[in-house]
């Protein structure tokens, strides 16, 4: 199976779920338009496993419509969200009440139970996921976000320096200076570009 190009550098889900817009080619991109790109991004993102992919994707039949509109709303509302905290989307009540409002309906899911698990001899909490109604995957996505929002951690949530891209994380560094998405991606091109400018005025 081909793996696709998903991004994960948010350092939480919900982060990695806004990033599943991003614009690597310039262009803006939804890398879950459909219900295949969907399925493997929530198997790695959830850490499904196949027959659990399959439970999810048998419920998808018929209820497909639902499941975009809310999941279109929430990552638009979570990336706002972003927005907000990062000074480039100026707040105002009514947008502030929508947002939590549609964090809130999710988080309002049955979505999942808390079992017990057997490890050897020891025992640990297994967190279950009903992926019966399929438009439960929201519920650890909101989940992760009011995490972040109660954790005190949304001043830790930047944009990638690079004005180009459009990806967000969660700055988990010791001190706090992360300013890219990823090397890889961004930074490496950052240097190499500054690198041009300098050897060119050095001429
Ligand atoms: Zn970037």
């Amino acid at each position: 199976m081909v793996r696709r190009e998903f991004i994960f550098v948010g350092e939480a889900l919900w982060l990695d779920f806004v990033n599943t817009e991003a614009a690597p080619r310039g262009m803006r991109e939804d890398f879950v338009s459909d219900i295949e790109a969907l399925a493997d991004w929530l198997e790695v993102s959830l850490k499904l496993n196949p027959a659990e992919v399959e439970t999810w994707r048998c419920g998808v039949t018929g209820r497909e419509g639902q499941l975009w509109t809310e999941l279109r709303t929430l990552r638009h509302a979570l990336r706002t969200l972003c927005e907000i905290s990062f000074g480039e989307t100026k707040l105002n009540s009514r947008m502030h009440r929508e947002i939590y409002e549609i964090i809130n309906r999710q988080l309002q899911r049955p979505a999942r139970s808390e079992l017990l698990a057997v490890e050897g001899q020891a025992i640990q909490w297994r967190r279950q996921l009903d992926l019966s109604d399929p438009l439960n995957i929201l519920e650890p996505i909101a989940r992760s976000a009011a995490d972040t929002l109660m954790g005190g951690g949304m001043s830790r949530v930047k944009k990638c320096s690079n004005h180009a891209c459009i990806l967000w994380f969660l700055d988990t560094s010791k001190n706090g200076l992360r300013r890219w998405c990823s090397m890889d991606r961004c930074g490496n091109r950052n240097k190499a570009a500054k690198h041009y400018q300098r050897s060119k005025s050095g001429e």
